[in-house]
């Protein structure tokens, strides 16, 4: 372009006001020769900034650019600003889904399973249940190492008959189950260990309560795979503090249920990353039946959800009038179930409560600090580290407001469960005392300070709400 149309495009680009030059003599000083008339005009993008000029030259008619020519090229350059906006915004998203990708693939080469880590477990035989006290409801939490975890999965898919049944081939499962285990945080509590026990008290519970024959065999995949997954990058912190924060994953889920929801969606992105498919022998009707179901028990771990459906349960089981044949029933019985699961340590020998209190304790004073610093809150009571003497008599609470009367509720429709029911009043009777003690003693005595220092940092659990729903008599 000849420099003097240039030096034009420049002061249009400068000044951001039009020009219209009708007279020849000027646009042809410098130029080739031939410029007759222009009009040249900013384009601007959707902040109004000037992003480009554009200039028309040398009208058909010989005459000079007019008032409605101006207004047809002003129409073309914002045409041109929406066009010149969009490409770059392509180009931007191009990048950014590019970028993602590649985020992604280091990310899932990370948080897979390695092949040496398959063929280590591979060639590792797998026990029978007997030998870890797999079948029994006071399983210890803390007995087996992180593999060993693994490698009784492995038992408990077998002994459900769930490999045979659905055609899972050993190495996917291996794989999956690996890749589960580390996509799991190293926080105190919400770790590949809580799943691990999770899961176990669902296969506890089926096994020795007669449950097999009463769900289908979809459901108890589902509910199963349901209980491994359903804490999957769990952070240390709630669903509140979630919500308190504006975090990611409240923008990306909302403010109901989103770690659940994070936790589903993560369950789903582990299963369609390749060779890691448990499902992929089912039918697609099954595919979708598995699915649903599996969305709803890792939802169900949600304690807001076993307040919303507890009540219709409890009357039920209070009436007499729960019947396993009814599919609306066995949703609701599903839906406890993982409830049940999720907190079953409330029901466990002292030694495993007390371990598990202290780890859920160390948790919740972690996201309670949290609140004190970023949010600069007085975290929940359960939550705040220089209330640790108020811990019993909070245990004590939270086993007979939130854990007692499931317990009670589910030994009324499955008689078999009485002895998780036993284990919580036994605890709560604990706590009751220690809460007593602490009491009696401005909560200063040695013992409790001996429970209560140990808690210093410390268990997969929402604390209950503020105020939690009445309960149900009996
Ligand atoms: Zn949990």
């Amino acid at each position: 372009m000849a420099k003097h149309l240039l030096h034009l495009a420049e002061q249009v680009a400068s000044t951001g006001e039009n020009l219209n030059i009708a007279d020849s003599l000027e646009v042809e000083k410098g130029s080739s020769g031939n410029v007759r008339s222009m009009l040249a005009m900013p384009i601007r993008n959707r902040n109004f900034q000037i992003i480009g000029v554009a200039k028309i030259i040398n009208k058909l008619n010989c005459q000079p650019f007019d008032e409605n020519d101006e207004q047809l090229f002003e129409a073309f350059t914002i045409f041109c600003g929406l066009g010149i906006n969009n490409t770059m915004m392509y180009n931007e998203l191009e990048k950014a889904m590019a970028r993602q990708k590649v985020a992604i693939e280091v990310l899932s080469y990370h948080a897979t399973a390695s092949n040496e880590e398959i063929q280590g477990l591979q060639r590792e035989v797998v026990p029978e249940a007997i030998k870890w006290n797999l079948g029994s409801l006071t399983f210890d939490d803390f007995s087996l190492t992180q593999d060993q975890m693994v490698l009784a999965a492995v038992r408990m898919f077998s002994d459900l008959r769930l490999t045979s049944r659905f055609k899972i081939e050993y190495k996917t499962l291996l794989r999956w189950l690996i890749t589960v285990k580390r996509n799991y945080r190293n926080v105190p509590y919400h770790n590949w260990r809580h799943a691990f026990n999770v899961a176990h008290n669902m296969f506890g519970m089926l096994k020795t309560c007669n449950l097999l024959g009463v769900f289908e065999d979809m459901e108890i995949l589902a509910m199963f795979v349901g209980c491994l997954c359903h804490d999957l990058d769990h952070r240390g912190t709630n669903n509140s503090f979630q919500e308190k924060t504006g975090s990611a994953l409240a923008l990306l889920y909302g403010t109901q249920n989103t770690m659940e929801q994070h936790h589903f969606n993560h369950a789903v992105m582990i299963l369609n990353s390749e060779g890691h498919n448990i499902f992929s022998n089912l039918s697609s009707a099954q595919y979708a039946r598995v699915m649903n179901v599996l969305k709803q028990s890792i939802l169900a771990t949600d304690l807001t959800v076993y307040f919303q459906v507890r009540m219709e349960f409890f009357s039920l089981a209070n009436e007499g009038d729960f019947d396993m044949t009814q599919k609306e029933h066995r949703e609701l019985l599903r839906s406890l179930l993982m409830t049940g699961c999720d907190i079953a340590a409330s029901t466990k020998p002292w030694d495993i409560q007390f371990k598990v209190a202290k780890l859920v304790t160390s948790e919740f004073f972690d996201q309670g600090d949290l609140e004190k610093t970023k949010l600069k809150i007085t975290p929940p009571a359960l939550m705040d580290r220089d209330r640790k003497h108020e811990l019993p008599l909070l245990q004590m609470r939270w086993i007979k407001d939130i854990c007692l009367p499931l317990f009670e509720g589910l030994t009324k429709v499955v008689p078999k469960l009485a002895p998780m029911r036993d284990g919580a009043l036994r605890n709560m009777a604990k706590w009751s005392k220690l809460a007593a003690t602490s009491q009696e003693n401005n909560g200063t005595t040695t013992d409790i300070l001996e429970h209560c220092h140990s808690l210093e940092r410390g268990p997969s659990i929402d604390p209950p709400p503020e105020a939690p729903p009445k309960i149900p008599d009996g």
